[in-house]
């Protein structure tokens, strides 16, 4: 089995004071040989870390792109330009990202395929609503994010993280994970071939000290996308001692 992934999605948190400290805090204590560590800081954070992770085993991503590679965007950040400060990976398509700034399928496919296409890791997340869930839906929303986010030929990691389990401390259960795994699997294969088989898949949704273990030693389960947890260090370094 290859090496699982844990990513820190900070979210908007982190000054300068804070991103070193967590970082120092990090740093020596993340090896080389263990799971693979990624964070991903604000924007504003990012040159910052870049020095203060190089030489590190740790991983620095961002949390959005844009698709285009530079223009008329106020505000917002091209794939090169996270290239050009030495991050590899980039979240796509957050729930957050979707209800907040109205981010559709389409336009995480473009920012999927501008980030590959600038040697970035797109890390695209997915995910259903507890209404979806509770009405018997998730599988088919699940399915048409995944036909509508997903580029031909990705090859990035998908991310599958109830939008209900994110931030409200209520991960989804060992069986829900399972299920829906097989479920994203089937999928990815159906839509991908053989190609299908390798792309990793993360669970996401209030992934702490206590529940890791358990949701890493799912089948199929490639890592974890943390958020609240991944901004205390003692917490996030517990998460990565519970992967392979
Ligand atoms: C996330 O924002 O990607 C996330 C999974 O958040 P949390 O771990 O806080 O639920």
């Amino acid at each position: 089995m290859s090496r699982q992934i844990i990513v820190g999605n900070w979210k908007m948190n982190g000054t300068t004071r804070d991103s070193q400290a967590l970082v120092q805090a990090l740093l020596g204590k993340v090896i080389a040989d263990g799971p693979e560590v990624v964070i991903c800081p604000p924007f504003t954070q990012l040159a910052l870390l870049a020095s203060a992770l190089e030489p590190s085993p740790i991983g620095l991503g961002a949390q959005d792109c844009h698709k285009d590679v530079s223009g008329a965007h106020t505000g917002d950040i091209s794939p090169a330009m996270l290239t050009d400060l030495g991050v590899s990976h980039v979240i796509l398509g957050h729930s957050e990202r979707r209800q907040e700034h109205g981010e559709l399928d389409e336009t995480v496919r473009e920012k999927a395929v501008a980030a590959a296409k600038a040697g970035l890791t797109p890390i695209v997340c997915v995910g259903e609503t507890e209404d979806q869930r509770e009405s018997g839906d998730h599988f088919d929303t699940l399915g048409w994010q995944i036909k509508g986010s997903l580029p031909d030929g990705f090859s990035g990691i998908l991310a599958y993280e109830p939008i209900w389990a994110i931030g409200t401390g209520r991960a989804a259960t060992t069986e829900e994970i399972a299920e829906t795994m097989t479920f994203l699997r089937e999928e990815l294969v159906r839509q991908f071939g053989e190609a299908g088989k390798t792309i990793k898949i993360l669970y996401g949704g209030s992934v702490n000290d206590k529940n890791a273990a358990s949701i890493l030693s799912i089948a199929d389960v490639a890592g974890a996308l943390v958020g609240g947890a991944s901004l205390k260090a003692e917490a996030f370094l517990s998460i990565i001692s519970a992967a392979s």
